[in-house]
């Protein structure tokens, strides 16, 4: 995996993320000095981390220590391996019983996490399973029943198989729900209740995102125990290294033209285009197509051995243009996206971070581009305002920004 072997600029000498945050907090600002056990610090370094980033440094003694933690950071800047190394720490390896459980809104996020965990652990022969929808059930079983240190998961699935009793529960210290605030939105917050009481009493709990509404916190004291805080302040959550541009068009129909005409650029690196239906993701797609560029395209409704494929494709590079719903808004992290267009503007602000934060990549740089219509402006000057940031219109030479 060739995730993770760059570094840039987020280490500890880094003061552009600035944390409303606990006063309990205290930075650490080497992995040496986390007291993590020598195996972990040895499959981090080989991984290719040479130094924390800030919100490693800010949240994972807290996250090791048992403390309830929510940790919001922006768009790729290491959260998922900060949970993931708190859990490789808190795990008893002489206990082949699921110690740790992390919950993530999608298949392919939580798999991901799982390769994360597996990678971190290497020297740790720790066992981590992905336990999530649309795969074989048996599989599912005989898996759990082998013995998982570590379970990724997605609400359904695991909740399916805490029920079933092949996820025992009685060992489990820890639970991370990854995209926090979209998993206690509506469509998942009963599952993730119906997990939680499954779990034994005083169970430590970790919240993560980029993004924390305020009605997310404040339900958080419901099932947190005086928890630590870290917290980006809003105008912050825009990455400095992700320019963010749009292009004005009169009609709907004139968003074709402009995405073919950007292709040249879309193929520089690798590019990520949203629509917010699954049926406009197919219809585009099948345009692209006929117009003869080569494209692919992933959403919720196909088949998980498609979904499979269509990951594998582009985490390898062997597809460089996506087509997708906000199934790829959230945590996916593939360093060689470097330009995000929303075709669609998002429905919501939140989105907006997420879908743009898939470039710009543990500070690599970005671009995103939005195609908005005369009467999206309103949205786009909306979005602008609440993040304080700037959104020009896209230059000729947008390219040369890749
Ligand atoms: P987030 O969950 O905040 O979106 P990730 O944990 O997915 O971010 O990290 C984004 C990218 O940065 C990944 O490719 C990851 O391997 C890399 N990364 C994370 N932490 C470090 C670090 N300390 N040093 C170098 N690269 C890192």
């Amino acid at each position: 995996m060739s995730a993770g072997r760059r570094r840039t600029g987020l280490g500890d000498d880094d003061d552009t993320l600035k944390f409303e945050t606990s006063d309990e907090v205290y930075v650490i600002p080497t992995f040496d000095a986390m007291g993590l056990r020598e195996e972990l610090l040895r499959g981090i370094y080989a991984y290719g981390f040479e130094r924390p980033s800030a919100i490693q440094q800010r949240a994972l003694k807290s996250i090791i220590q048992g403390r309830d933690v929510i940790a919001q950071a922006q768009s790729g800047t290491g959260k998922t391996a900060t949970f993931s190394i708190a859990m490789l720490q808190a795990v008893d390896m002489q206990l082949r019983e699921t110690q740790a459980l992390v919950l993530s809104p999608t298949r392919e996020l939580a798999t991901q996490i799982q390769k994360v965990v597996l990678a971190l652990g290497d020297y740790m022969s720790v066992q981590c399973h992905s336990c999530i929808g649309g795969t074989n059930v048996g599989e599912d079983i005989r898996k759990l029943d082998y013995g998982q240190h570590i379970v990724s998961g997605t609400p359904g699935r695991v909740f399916d198989m805490i029920k079933r009793r092949n996820l025992r529960t009685r060992s489990i210290k820890v639970l991370v729900i990854d995209e926090a605030d979209e998993m206690l939105d509506k469509g998942f917050k009963e599952q993730i209740y119906d997990v939680y009481r499954y779990l034994p009493p005083g169970t430590q709990v970790v919240l993560v995102s980029a993004t924390l509404p305020k009605d997310v916190l404040t339900m958080t004291s419901k099932f947190m125990t005086d928890p630590i805080r870290i917290l980006v302040k809003r105008d912050e959550l825009t990455l400095e290294g992700i320019k963010q541009f749009f292009v004005a068009v009169e009609r709907e129909e004139w968003k074709f033209d402009t995405l073919c005409d950007l292709y040249d650029t879309l193929t520089i690196t690798q590019a990520v285009i949203f629509c917010n239906t699954k049926r406009k993701v197919d219809w585009l797609t099948e345009k692209m197509r006929e117009a003869n560029f080569t494209v692919s395209a992933m959403h919720g409704d196909m088949p998980q051995k498609e979904r499979d494929a269509i990951m594998k494709e582009f985490r390898s590079g062997a597809s460089r243009v996506l087509i997708s719903t906000d199934v790829w808004a959230r945590g996916l992290d593939v360093q060689q996206v470097s330009l995000v267009i929303n075709y669609d503007l998002p429905n919501n602000r939140e989105l907006y971070i997420h879908r743009i934060g898939r470039s710009g990549r543990y500070g690599r740089k970005g671009v995103a581009i939005n195609f908005v219509k005369s009467d999206d402006i309103r949205i786009l000057r909306d979005i602008e305002q609440y993040y304080s940031t700037q959104i020009d219109e896209m230059p000729m030479n947008v390219a040369d920004l890749i």
